[in-house]
């Protein structure tokens, strides 16, 4: 059986930017229309001439959406556990040599609590841990701890983390732990290797199959993403949705979705190489959600209020909300301490979940995927 290193190799840069290039409008058309979609219809439906057909494209999502995961859309909070970061990521701004001069801690197990019972009182049922690349100091005995802590407040608590090996993930289930998000910022391995400057997460295939791992190891949620931004998102979509498809086919016991984060400021030494319009990023979710209809598609705070709620109707089924990026940010180190993003959508939990409902939709505090595990 192939792993996905092979997988992706038989999908070069060359090939995937011919097949986009190559595609006519009759070819977009016919991948509209079609139940089942091969991937020479996703580069139909991700290239320019797409862009004309995209509100066909909104109502097949839709369509798509709705046939699979109702009218909810679930609703999930961060929490960052530490910003200690060894790692060199030139667009973060935890990043070592980031040059960012606030404070970087790591929360012991009482401010855990205290951030936990904080969204807790919210209605949160669905939280995402998150730490920089920091082994050494959020070790995996810390982390086994932090999400039995989560466990006591939420019933569903994933993480985003660095990549683990098996055995890693294996302990984090072993004390509750559901989901997994874990993005490749960018598959292009050029590219990957000069963003990546220091730390675990040089390794490329050690990231590319940690999420194949995790599934492994018993997680139930998969989430994967690339960072927009970095390289040209048409190809960096297609060779996302590879990845996708074949967890969806090894890890079949999972539920795999996708995000959609979006570098929209970077810190001072480093400049968004390709930058994506809200267009581009309504495209490329139209045509995710074309190839896989059975995705989640998860939208978070970096992007603005108002274009939040744009998306609600296009295939969105997960949303943060009320999120800060800095670890204590809900109660208990305020503003102090370093934050790894601007949040844009600043609402809230209460008020997204009202826009949510007001469009329509079930805002869905608890995680429903829960009610199928086996
Ligand atoms: S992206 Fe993650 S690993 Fe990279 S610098 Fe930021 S926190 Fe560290």
């Amino acid at each position: 059986m192939e792993n996905l290193v092979q997988e992706l190799a038989a999908w070069p840069r060359e090939r995937v930017e011919a097949l986009i290039a190559q595609a006519q409008p009759h070819d977009v058309d016919a991948a509209i229309a079609r139940e089942e979609r091969s991937v020479a219809d996703l580069a139909a439906l991700l290239s320019p001439h797409a862009r004309p057909r995209l509100e066909t494209m909104a109502h097949e999502a839709q369509r798509l959406t709705r046939w699979h995961f109702g009218r909810t859309i679930g609703l999930y909070a961060p929490i960052y556990l530490s910003n200690v970061c060894a790692a060199d990521c030139l667009y973060c701004g935890f990043a070592t040599h980031s040059g960012n001069k606030e404070r970087r801690i790591t929360l012991e197990p009482d401010a855990i609590r205290a951030e936990c019972k904080s969204l807790s009182a919210h209605g949160f049922e669905n939280v995402l841990l998150l730490t920089g690349e920091a082994p050494n100091v959020a070790t995996i005995d810390y982390l086994v701890e932090a999400v039995s802590i989560a466990n006591e407040y939420f019933s569903s608590v994933s993480i985003e983390m660095y990549a683990m090996d098996l055995e890693q993930y294996t302990r984090l289930c072993e004390a509750g732990l559901e989901g997994v998000t874990l993005y490749m910022e960018t598959y292009d391995r050029e590219t990957y290797i000069r963003v990546h400057q220091a730390g675990v997460k040089q390794d490329y295939e050690h990231r590319l199959n940690a999420l194949e791992r995790a599934g492994q190891a018993g997680t139930w949620k998969l989430n994967l993403g690339v960072l927009l931004g970095l390289f040209d998102w048409r190809v960096d979509a297609l060779w996302m949705a590879l990845h996708a498809r074949y967890l969806q086919k090894h890890c079949w016991r999972s539920a795999v979705a996708i995000s959609f984060p979006r570098l929209r400021h970077a810190p001072q030494r480093f400049e968004i190489p390709a930058p994506v319009s809200d267009a581009d990023l309504v495209h490329m979710m139209l045509a995710m959600r074309l190839f896989l209809p059975e995705a989640g598609m998860v939208v978070s705070t970096r992007e603005s209020a108002e274009f939040r709620d744009r998306l609600i109707p296009l295939g969105v089924t997960f949303m943060s909300a009320g999120s800060s990026t800095r670890p204590g940010g809900y109660a208990t180190c305020g503003e102090e301490t370093l934050e790894q993003f601007e949040i844009e959508d600043s609402r809230p939990p209460e008020e997204v979940a009202r826009v949510i409902a007001a469009a329509g939709y079930d805002p869905v505090w608890k995680d429903f995927d829960r009610a199928f595990h086996v």
